[in-house]
């Protein structure tokens, strides 16, 4: 055959997600942790890697891990689903409760593979923007939820990539109005250090998803869980991969978990190198910085794709380019990197600010010409 037909209708007006996965000296895109496993833990892997049947499929519930993360949270593991990555879990999360005829909700700006996996499902998206501090718009919220047909929603505390956390009450009040299941992603938990797993006895309707991508160090290995009521947890086996998280993804995350104590000074560390980064940013003329409660800071600039490529081009700096998304005009996303990455990042864009003032003064359009809008 010289053709094939086309996929399923609802793939036409999508787009593939872009993680941008460029090489630059200064890593500063994608939220993970700056360092690499500890050495301990590095060679203690190494042990353990010598050690697996790769020739055996994995247990496809990644049972110990599962009961070591259920006991660290107060639940059975029967509460607990591992994936591979965040990613994979909001995936089957759709493919449970979403569905064509099935109304999934979010709040943008927000992580987009909410809305992916959405629209590749054939689910009705429902989209409430977030005001223009980025809060959630409760009355919006709660007038849609009147209606009664939200089967899904997606709510990312902090949100990703704004960094805003969504006050307790206003999440409580959404588990209250409706019956929907109501996925409060903490990714970025181990920064915030919030979480709604309290509230999780109380409301059934409530699943609270983490990754092992970003305070602890494993985004190459992908491990994600999702604590959730036993009977969520059962529906989603239905519709999941059960070989998805491999053996060698298994021992790490069990033994990463076991070690978090490990972790807790580079996360400290971290939160003081994010305070040096909004203070630094918001000294910049010409740069908006939002608070940020995650390992990332969202910040306005004029001509945002022009700064975002001088960034990576003069100085191998990488940062995310949000300024084409709606609600993030002029908005660049930097991670919070390593003290020696902070400064780097302030440099540059210290340079490059100023250039571009000297350049504004003197009337003319960016410092090199035809970078502007790129
Ligand atoms: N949720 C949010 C809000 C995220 O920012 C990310 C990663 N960018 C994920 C989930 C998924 O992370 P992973 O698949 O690496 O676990």
């Amino acid at each position: 055959m010289d053709r094939v037909r086309p996929p399923r209708e609802a793939l036409r007006d999508l787009s593939p997600y872009d993680a941008k996965h460029l090489e630059a000296e200064v890593m500063l895109a994608s939220n993970e942790n700056p360092l690499n496993l500890p050495g301990e833990l590095l060679e203690r892997l190494s042990d353990l890697a010598q050690r697996i049947p790769y020739n055996r499929y994995p247990d496809p519930m990644a049972t110990g891990l599962r009961e070591e993360i259920a006991a660290a949270n107060g639940l059975e593991p029967s509460n607990v689903l591992v994936g591979n990555g965040g990613d994979e879990i909001i995936q089957d999360l759709v493919l449970a409760w979403g569905g064509p005829g099935r109304v999934v909700l979010d709040f943008p700006p927000t992580f987009v593979m909410y809305s992916i996996d959405a629209k590749a499902t054939g689910s009705t998206l429902v989209q409430i923007p977030r005001r223009p501090d980025f809060s959630i718009d409760e009355e919006a919220l709660k007038a849609r939820l009147a209606d009664g047909d939200v089967d899904l929603i997606f709510i990312a505390n902090p949100n990703n990539p704004t960094g805003t956390l969504a006050p307790e009450t206003l999440l409580i009040d959404v588990l209250n109005a409706t019956d929907a299941l109501v996925v409060v992603d903490e990714a970025y938990f181990e920064f915030s250090r919030h979480t709604m797993r309290p509230h999780m006895s109380r409301h059934a309707n409530l699943a609270i998803l983490r990754t092992f991508s970003k305070a602890f160090s494993l985004a190459g290995l992908r491990a994600g869980y999702l604590l959730a009521h036993e009977d969520v947890i059962t529906e989603l086996t239905k519709v999941r991969q059960p070989y998805s998280v491999n053996r060698f993804t298994q021992a790490a995350a069990r033994l990463v978990f076991r070690e978090r104590p490990v972790f807790e000074a580079a996360i400290s560390q971290l939160l003081r190198n994010r305070d040096v980064l909004v203070h630094g940013l918001s000294e910049i003329p010409g740069v908006e910085v939002f608070p940020s409660e995650a390992n990332f800071v969202l910040f306005r600039v004029e001509h945002a794709s022009a700064v975002w490529r001088d960034l990576l081009k003069e100085h191998s700096v990488l940062v995310r380019d949000f300024s084409r998304t709606p609600g993030l005009e002029e908005c660049l996303r930097v991670s919070v990197g390593t003290e020696d990455e902070v400064r780097r990042f302030l440099a540059a864009m210290e340079e490059i600010m100023t250039r571009r003032r000297a350049a504004a003064h003197f009337g003319v359009a960016g410092a090199h010409a035809g970078s502007e809008g790129e």
